[in-house]
């Protein structure tokens, strides 16, 4: 494919939401759409090393709208994208231990319950009973919801990129945006080391490396990009097919299974910002010991594999959706570490709010990038 020099929507990131995006907008019949990825493949970042995991159960409503609007995104993708993605219906289990965790989670669930989402309250001794092979004696209480599961991140991008091509979207990967050229306050191009393309519309889906994105347009987005890691087992024929996503709430500990082993990852508290994303065997070490104590059987496990990627988080734990002060400048990123899961949607809103000046799926107007400097933040309290 010729390296074009013109593009009336540039895109620049090829995880779940530029992918989602360019499809989108090639759906609505956006002509000369280009995404541009900096990696030799798509969904090498934030999305290809995330644990999968798709829920319904948040704290705030516009984050459980979102679910409510993507994830029968994904219950049709393959009839509608054209491609398998293996959604597991595992549910989710949030363990709480912690009192002040417990009365959070109890309302949650009422506003949960309230928006038509059948999240269940189990007792301590419920949970004990469903996970025997489990050390809980301190868990109080938890919240659990059947519809809760798992999606391959790699099929929905690849999905949404081939669906995207056949619609016109041209797509590279190895490009990577090293400057926005911006004149009068409106995007003219950007700049890459195969050439310059000029283009009135970018949208910024750079995950994690958002905040850097928007610099080159001289806009201040605050993403900050935060480690993360996880590791595989060998099988664990003792984990029971049902096996819910049990997320440790007070410990950002969680399990599920993976093949015929088990995936586990720990959110280390006290990781500083940065981009580095090589594995710290230190908090490997921290989080095994805490997973052993939890679920004894792991000690019978081998390491499988182990991999660390990047949380784009931002002040409030919300992602930050749309315009910005340079005209034709689009942010759709910082989904705070739970964003693969909404890709879906991400990509139908921001073509709504190209094409049609705003969003109608569900209103992200409260999720704007104007709502940092005017003291509009609206917290997250269920960040894993
Ligand atoms: C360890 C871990 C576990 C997670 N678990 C879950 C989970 O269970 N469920 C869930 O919903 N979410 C989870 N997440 C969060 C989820 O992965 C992200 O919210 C989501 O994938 C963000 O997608 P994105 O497209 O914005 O970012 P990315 O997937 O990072 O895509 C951005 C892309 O932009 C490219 N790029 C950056 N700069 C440039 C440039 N200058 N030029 C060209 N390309 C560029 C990058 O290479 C990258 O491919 C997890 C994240 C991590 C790190």
């Amino acid at each position: 494919m010729d390296f074009p020099q013109k593009a009336d929507v540039v895109v620049i990131g090829g995880g779940v939401m530029g992918a989602s995006t360019a499809y989108h907008l090639a759906a609505r019949g956006q002509k000369n759409v280009l995404l541009l990825e900096k990696e030799e493949f798509f969904g090498q970042g934030a999305t290809g090393r995330c644990a999968g995991g798709v829920r319904y159960q948040f704290a705030t409503q516009v984050n459980v709208r979102l679910s409510l609007a993507s994830l029968p995104m994904l219950e049709r993708f393959e009839d509608e994208i054209g491609q398998a993605i293996d959604y597991r219906k595992c549910g989710y289990l949030f363990l709480l231990s912690d009192p002040n965790d417990l009365v959070a989670f109890q309302n949650n669930r009422i506003m949960q319950n309230r928006l038509g989402v059948a999240t269940e309250w189990w007792s301590g001794d419920e949970i004990r009973r469903r996970l025997s092979m489990m050390r809980l004696e301190d868990v109080q209480g938890g919240t659990f919801n059947a519809q809760d599961g798992l999606v391959d991140p790699n099929s929905v991008v690849m999905g949404y990129i081939s669906a995207g091509q056949r619609l016109g979207v041209k797509a590279f990967t190895g490009v990577e945006v090293t400057g926005i050229q911006v004149q009068s306050g409106m995007v003219k191009a950007v700049d890459t080391r195969d050439g310059k393309i000029s283009t009135p519309l970018v949208v910024n889906a750079a995950g994690p490396w958002a905040g850097l994105v928007g610099k080159m347009a001289g806009v201040d987005i605050p993403i900050t990009p935060v480690r993360r890691q996880m590791l595989t087992t060998t099988p664990l024929p003792e984990i029971p097919a049902d096996f819910p996503f049990v997320i440790d709430f007070a410990q950002s500990l969680y399990f599920h299974r993976e093949g015929e082993g088990l995936l586990t990852g720990m959110s280390n508290p006290y990781e500083k910002p940065g981009l580095d994303q090589s594995i710290d065997l230190d908090w490997e070490l921290v989080h095994l010991a805490a997973a052993t104590a939890r679920l004894p059987l792991l000690e019978n496990a081998g390491l499988a594999s182990h991999w660390a990627g990047l949380y784009e988080v931002t002040p409030d734990a919300h992602p930050i959706f749309g315009k910005t002060p340079v005209e034709g400048f689009i942010v759709c990123a910082g989904f705070s570490g739970h964003g693969f899961m909404h890709g879906p949607v991400t990509g139908k809103i921001i073509s709504e709010i190209i094409l049609d000046g705003q969003s109608h799926s569900v209103d992200v107007s409260m999720l704007d990038l104007r709502r940092f400097e005017e003291g509009r933040l609206i917290q997250e309290y269920n960040v894993v």
